[in-house]
């Protein structure tokens, strides 16, 4: 769908093409197209010039002479197409101009969402469809912010309350998730719970944003006809949009993608926080460092606990999860098969890259598994070993990352019957963000009462 820049472009493009032409008839082939009097407007344009374009957020204007005013909106798939010579009409063509110079105006819409309607410049401004657009996305000045203040406090999500054209006219789906994205907002955040101050960078990170496709010609191709060669270099640079499964350029965790008042959302979970998932408590650090004891730990105490291992191994005796498994590994493979098992470790230790495979398999499957727990519980303890690597902080209020000596740590890992040396190329070297605010160093020591003492210090 050709949102404000788009329309911006298709306007440019047309000028040229257009204004000064004066109309000898046109031909409406679908009748709905027009949805003001369609006998007036077939009657009325005749002998009148194209005298400008211009654009009220994706409102095309066309301006003719006698004050009269086509507007005119795209919506889904609708396109202008000019044409020097020949009636070339089309499947999809709903009207044809036809220019006394020969040239002609095809409006084609396969889609038939776009609409047309005939007023005149006094009356333009009070049509209902008019008049209560919002200021446009991309001039919003200062006074313009009182207003906006009201109108985004309500109790719906960002991410709806953008593509509102009677708050910021011109934004669509596209735009929406950049803004977004550019702003660190999560995209279900609440508009009442957005700071002034917020909403004036959203304003401002607007304005860069559609300036910024404006001057690069938008980022679809369908406004105009192709074989005018109109092609929108905006999306070679989108940051989130249309990148679900990608890595975020400022984090590095996957993009994920949700409907959000039935339109597909793309963000990142993890620098476009949602504070209302941060509720869980974290437990991660390397391996053997004592992390089951702590889980263990605060279930005695009566929180309820989840141990990612536990949910992976769940998983992984799905038959589907398996054979996936079992193709990425390239090798048989059974959890419940001790065998298998320690021959599905020594692969992944000898080839990393199906070793990374396999976790960008299974994070995303464990990642839903959390995310369901945390719609019914607030207060949950996840275990998690590759917490940071698997980018899941954005699900935690408070992480807490126990760190052991390499000496207490091999003990720890002979004392489990395991061969030492798998489990030392096994996360054994761990490392965490420091600049986190939500990590809680823990020590772990080989006294069970000062470990669970450091475990309540950290929690306090
Ligand atoms: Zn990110």
């Amino acid at each position: 769908m050709p949102e404000l820049p788009e329309v911006e472009t298709v306007i440019g493009i047309l000028k040229p093409l257009i204004i000064g032409k004066e109309i000898q008839k046109v031909e409406v082939y679908y009748d709905r197209l027009i949805q003001s009097n369609l006998d007036t407007f077939k009657t009325t344009v005749i002998n009148k010039k194209i005298t400008s374009i211009t654009r009220y957020g994706k409102y095309i204007y066309i301006h003719l002479s006698d004050d009269f005013v086509i507007i005119t909106h795209l919506r889904m798939e609708g396109k202008f197409r000019y044409l020097d010579k020949g009636n070339q009409r089309i499947k999809h063509t709903s009207a044809m101009f036809f220019f006394k110079d020969g040239t002609y105006l095809s409006f084609d819409d396969t889609r038939k969402f776009a609409i047309m309607y005939l007023t005149n410049e006094a009356e333009l401004p009070t049509l209902p469809m008019i008049s209560k657009l919002g200021v446009e996305a991309n001039k919003v000045e200062e006074k313009d912010l009182p207003e906006l203040f009201k109108k985004f406090n309500k109790n719906k999500p960002i991410k709806e309350l953008l593509l509102d054209q009677s708050i910021l006219c011109g934004i669509g789906n596209i735009y929406a998730d950049e803004i977004c994205y550019a702003t660190k907002l999560n995209p279900y955040t609440k508009g009442k719970d957005i700071s002034k101050e917020k909403i004036i960078e959203i304003t401002k990170q607007a304005k860069i944003i559609l300036n910024k496709a404006i001057e690069l010609g938008g980022s679809t191709i369908h406004s105009f006809h192709p074989s005018e060669g109109v092609d929108g270099k905006f999306q070679e640079v989108l940051m989130c949009y249309g990148r679900e499964g990608e890595l975020c350029p400022r984090c590095s965790t996957k993009f994920h993608k949700d409907f959000i008042g039935g339109r597909g959302t793309t963000y990142c979970p993890n620098c476009q926080i949602n504070h209302e998932l941060e509720k869980a408590i974290g437990i991660t650090g390397p391996i053997g460092s004592g992390k089951s004891t702590a889980l263990n730990y605060l279930k005695e105490k009566g929180y309820r606990t989840y141990s990612a291992d536990e949910i992976v191994h769940e998983l992984y005796r799905k038959p589907h999860i398996q054979r996936k498994v079992s193709s990425i590994i390239k090798a048989p493979f059974d959890i419940d098969n001790k065998e298998l098992t320690l021959k599905a470790r020594k692969i992944l230790i000898a080839f990393p890259e199906r070793n990374k495979e396999l976790q960008n398999y299974i994070h995303p499957l464990v990642e839903n598994e959390f995310l369901n727990i945390l719609k019914s519980e607030d207060n949950p303890v996840f275990e998690v070993p590759l917490l940071f690597k698997a980018h899941y902080e954005y699900m935690f209020k408070k992480i807490l990352v126990i760190s052991i000596s390499k000496e207490q740590q091999l003990k720890n890992l002979a004392s489990r019957n395991e061969n030492i040396e798998t489990s030392k190329k096994l996360n054994y070297n761990f490392e965490y963000p420091k600049d986190n605010p939500k990590i809680k160093v823990v020590e772990a020591t080989g006294n069970f009462e000062t470990f669970y003492k450091n475990i309540e210090k950290a929690l306090d």
